[in-house]
């Protein structure tokens, strides 16, 4: 199995990049916050209490999740795709997420997801730190918060409507405060992770890095 990490916080640029290069390379893709993302679907449907760590842990259980290769997410064979991506889901997604007992099954079935896939671009908050802390390669995408806003703001159904830059950028940051400072996994580069800060970069130039980066980490 080999593994390229890629963590950061929300609008780094992660998603467009792991995708591309996953594409590109003829690799395995996994986008592990659909992951949290579906859990909070499941919940916010089944009204549990979002604060109820046990009762959130016993749906994560429960989970029946599909990830297909094109990006699109399955739950009971149901297509929510585009609901795991709704402003009220990105907002109550870090709190489902820093529950230990969700943390512990979407870390199991990522793990099961590289051993059915033998090369994987992987995505997320903790994939180089505890996911897979022998990745071949961990990249850590950063940028400042009002470029991830403006990102943000160009490109997503995340953001409700109407809002602007500044509310856009709140929200960025409050998500990235709880996923930086919970007590499991917080969102940190690994000790032998590749920063690069992409604020000033076009997402080409960041694709162009990381695949250079990506060629001479790992050998065929
Ligand atoms: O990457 P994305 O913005 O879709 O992630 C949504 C949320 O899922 C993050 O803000 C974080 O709370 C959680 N997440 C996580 N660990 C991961 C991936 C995502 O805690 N590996």
């Amino acid at each position: 199995m080999t593994v390229v990490a890629i963590d950061g916080p929300a609008g780094a640029g992660k998603s467009t990049i792991a995708k591309r290069l996953a594409k590109v390379l003829g690799w395995a893709y996994l986008d592990s916050g659909a992951m949290y993302r579906a859990v909070t679907v499941v919940a916010m449907d089944a009204g549990a209490d979002l604060g109820d760590g046990e009762a959130l842990a016993r749906l994560a259980e429960a989970l029946d999740l599909e990830l297909k290769a094109e990006g699109t997410v399955l739950v009971r064979g149901a297509d929510v795709t585009k609901r795991i991506r709704s402003p009220e889901v990105t907002a109550a997604v870090s709190g489902v997420a820093s529950v230990a007992a969700v943390r512990e099954v979407m870390v199991s079935h990522q793990r099961r997801f590289a051993e059915r896939n033998e090369y994987v671009v992987a995505e997320g908050r903790d994939i180089g730190t505890v996911v897979f802390p022998d990745a071949a390669l961990k990249i850590y995408l950063d940028a400042a918060s009002t470029e991830r806003a403006r990102r943000r703001l160009g490109q997503s159904d995340e953001v409700a409507q109407g809002a602007d830059q500044d509310a856009v950028r709140a929200g960025i940051e409050e998500r990235d405060r709880l996923d930086s400072t919970r007590e499991i996994a917080p969102l940190r580069p690994a000790a032998d992770a590749w920063l690069l800060d992409t604020s000033k970069m076009t997402l080409d130039e960041v694709f162009e890095a990381v695949r250079g980066r990506v060629r001479s980490a790992i050998r065929p």
